[in-house]
């Protein structure tokens, strides 16, 4: 492996530019070093205009897009890939053969960090505990940095980061898959839970879990591992670790547990036991974010951040733009928009966070998974269906054979403001309007960021007319 300042004029070929950070910011770091990069990406420059604008300024050595060239691969001294490059591209395969060492921006960062590490990965509410661990170690004074897969990249902020600090890291399975090559996990490991997810890229579900398992892997006994007590799932892992469990059912044993009454997080070691109040958290609904909250307080402890503070910054947190986030309160209904559920488990998740009536806006892009205890969940919870994309008709049929005790109002639509409009037409005062697809959403939109600022832009539009 490389220095830092072996860096210095060796020729590196970045695989996979992406629309996300990681590999601009690689770009960038490895330019400021002196490297000679060359950038290539099967997507065309159009796909890709976004992140071309972050780099226009750096002298790059050639930027081959729309395709690979075979000598990108053989002739250079280091290549770095982009987490989702399938393992067995034969893009890949050709600079295993020339003998070219592989890294990738989360690997390179944690060559060079000097900080503590949490490393959060998990199936479901990853960012959420990434960025709630990160608020919880500032308002305690810590000097704390946030990266990872839940967006940019932190290479470009080494020279601010020190020994003391620590780095919250939000690790996606297709990243750890590379850290293991590294023999490296994070001195705190928080896993959220486990579920089959991207078995597409990975091939097998025994594939996957070995992926997750990595950030327990290379731990040593002077770390901690923030685990899942209810999970079936992860309770069996192998652990090198001190072990801290979190479950919402207090076991009596060690961990972080919410009290039985509902108003109290427990933390308990080997000798001791402290409490403290929560306040209602209305901005982090649902039993899958007390989750969230259980794990991010356990990683804040195991830290070092004292019990007492937590309360006080767990209501200062700012969730989360599309993950359950709260729009407002419009004459009378509240909106919520989850435009990142892309799996049919979020959308039952954010059904679950609610009691009141729920008009939900949902369906999209048809991924092939089994939508069918999600429609029954639909046909369960909510008072009114507006279905959207390729996989509207399929959950309507599939509400339609579910046993609920009550007839709900279902309609497919052709346009997304179709669906708001008769959404809003199904709704009355007390109501929640959720948007939570539970499907993706590359049919209709450029992506759930793009389904989300929709969806928000229609809520003030109606809510200006309202009020006219
Ligand atoms: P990730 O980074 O793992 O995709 P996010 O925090 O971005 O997770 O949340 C993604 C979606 O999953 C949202 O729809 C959210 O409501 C749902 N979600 C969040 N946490 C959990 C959890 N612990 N269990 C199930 N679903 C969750």
């Amino acid at each position: 492996m490389f220095t830092r300042q072996q860096l210095d004029d060796i020729r590196v070929t970045v695989m996979g530019l992406g629309r996300f950070g990681g590999g601009t910011g690689v770009i960038r770091f490895l330019v400021n070093q002196g490297a000679r990069v060359t950038v290539t990406d099967l997507k065309p420059a159009d796909d890709l205009a976004d992140s071309l604008d972050l780099i226009s300024d750096l002298k790059l050595e050639a930027v081959h897009l729309g395709g690979h060239h075979e000598q990108e691969f053989t002739d250079t001294d280091l290549l770095i890939v982009n987490p989702a490059v399938p393992r067995d591209s034969e893009w890949l395969q050709l600079a295993i053969d020339a003998n070219v060492p592989l890294s990738s921006e989360i690997g390179l960062f944690l060559q060079f960090n000097p900080a503590n590490v949490i490393g959060v990965t998990g199936s479901n509410g990853k960012s959420t505990t990434t960025a709630l661990i990160h608020h919880l170690l500032k308002e305690a004074g810590i000097k704390a940095h946030l990266g990872g897969n839940i967006g940019g990249s932190l290479l470009n902020s080494l020279d601010e980061i020190e020994s003391s600090d620590w780095v919250v890291l939000e690790l996606s399975s297709f990243q750890l898959a590379a850290l293991d090559q590294m023999f490296c996990s994070p001195r705190i490991a928080v896993i959220t839970n486990f579920t089959p997810n991207h078995l597409d890229w990975h091939g097998s579900l025994e594939d996957y879990r070995r992926a997750k398992q990595t950030v327990l892997r290379w731990q040593c006994s002077t770390g901690h591992a923030v685990l899942p007590l209810e999970d079936p799932h992860v309770s069996h892992w192998p652990v090198h670790s001190d072990p801290i469990w979190f479950a919402l059912k207090d076991t009596g044993g060690r961990g972080v547990y919410q009290s039985d009454c509902g108003q109290q997080i427990i933390y308990r070691t080997k000798n001791n036991e402290s409490r403290w109040e929560v306040t209602e958290l209305n901005h982090l609904p649902g039993e899958h974010n007390l989750r969230n909250i259980l794990a991010a307080c356990a990683t804040a402890l195991s830290a070092g951040v004292p019990g007492e503070t937590i309360n006080q910054s767990l209501s200062t947190f700012k969730p989360l733009p599309h993950r359950l986030e709260y729009v407002g309160e419009f004459a009378g209904r509240r909106f919520f928009n989850d435009s990142i559920s892309t799996t049919p488990e979020s959308t039952i998740a954010a059904l679950d966070a609610f009691h009141e009536p729920i008009v939900l806006l949902a369906g999209g892009y048809d991924k092939q998974v089994d939508l069918t205890p999600m429609s029954a969940r639909i046909a369960e919870k909510t008072k009114a269906v507006s279905l959207m994309g390729q996989t509207g008709n399929r959950i309507c049929e599939q509400m339609n054979k579910a046993a609920a005790p009550k007839t709900v109002n279902c309609a497919v639509h052709e346009s997304f403001e179709d669906a708001f409009h008769w959404a809003m037409s199904q709704s009355y005062p007390g109501d929640i309007v959720l948007l939570s697809p539970g499907c993706a959403s590359y049919d209709w939109f450029q992506d759930f960021r793009d389904r989300g600022e929709q969806f928000v832009d229609s809520v003030q539009r109606w809510a200006s007319h309202q009020t006219n």
